[in-house]
């Protein structure tokens, strides 16, 4: 997985390729899909929510610059993957997920893995952030926003990035904002589709009904559409 769909594609900091061949990612799917767990797509979790393709949470885990020590937060813990990919760099991790069933199931995940010392999981909705751990010097929204959240932003420390999908329920660009002073520098790195961030600063209910893969029209949720044909094959769990 490591080699094909990420250094093949780009992904470079080394920090992230050790994580990722670290992270053993069959734990954090569903039992009766583990065997697809390397796959180069993301995978329906519970809740009708997902598990981001690896390509992307290299590519959102890249951009944030990790290192260890680094103040992080998650909002989307889903399955945990991403979040135990940052614990496992050494990132002080806060991650927030608005459905308790999936927080509580990411813990005892982490928790079996040792990487819950570093990640505290909270239910709630994160598109508001948590400002009680702020400031942050990373942050990762790994649901598709309407704009960036303002609130997230505000969180954000002095020279900390802020990594979001933007776009419409269907379709996004990721966009990374820097921090500096009271500056905010945005940049595109390109499309890719996820599901919604629902909540005060993201979608409401209504407008973004929150569904599996397999009703996502458009390509597969948090593809990277530029995904080459070679890496689109699927892998065996020993595939790190
Ligand atoms: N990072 C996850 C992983 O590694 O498995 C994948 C996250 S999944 C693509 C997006 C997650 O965002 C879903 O679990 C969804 O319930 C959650 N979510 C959506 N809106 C949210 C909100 N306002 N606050 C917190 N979590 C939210």
């Amino acid at each position: 997985m490591v080699e094909r769909q990420l250094v093949r594609r780009g992904i470079r900091d080394e920090t992230v390729l050790a994580a990722m061949r670290t992270v053993p990612r069959e734990l954090f799917v569903p039992p009766e899909i583990q065997a697809d767990a390397y796959r180069d797509d993301a995978l329906p979790i519970a809740s009708g929510q997902t598990i981001s393709q690896p390509y992307i949470v290299a590519r959102m885990t890249e951009l944030l610059a990790p290192r260890a020590g680094m103040h992080v937060l998650e909002v989307g813990t889903g399955s945990g993957y991403q979040a135990a990919v940052l614990a496992a760099i050494g990132c002080d991790v806060v991650s927030i997920e608005r459905h308790a069933d999936l927080a509580e199931a990411a813990r005892a995940r982490l928790s079996e893995l040792g990487l819950l010392r570093g990640v505290r999981i909270e239910v709630g909705d994160g598109s508001l952030g948590w400002p009680a751990a702020a400031p942050f010097e990373g942050i990762v929204v790994t649901a598709a926003a309407p704009s960036v959240p303002a609130t997230l932003r505000s969180q954000l420390a002095d020279g900390g990035r802020l990594v979001v999908p933007v776009g419409t329920p269907r379709s996004q660009e990721l966009v990374g904002v820097m921090r500096l002073g009271n500056a905010f520098d945005e940049r595109l790195f390109g499309g890719c589709v996820f599901v919604p961030l629902v909540g005060a600063e993201g979608f409401s209910a209504e407008e973004a009904p929150e569904s599996g893969p397999e009703s996502a029209g458009g390509g597969a949720p948090e593809s990277a559409p530029e995904s080459g044909p070679e890496s689109a094959d699927g892998g065996a769990p020993d595939d790190r």
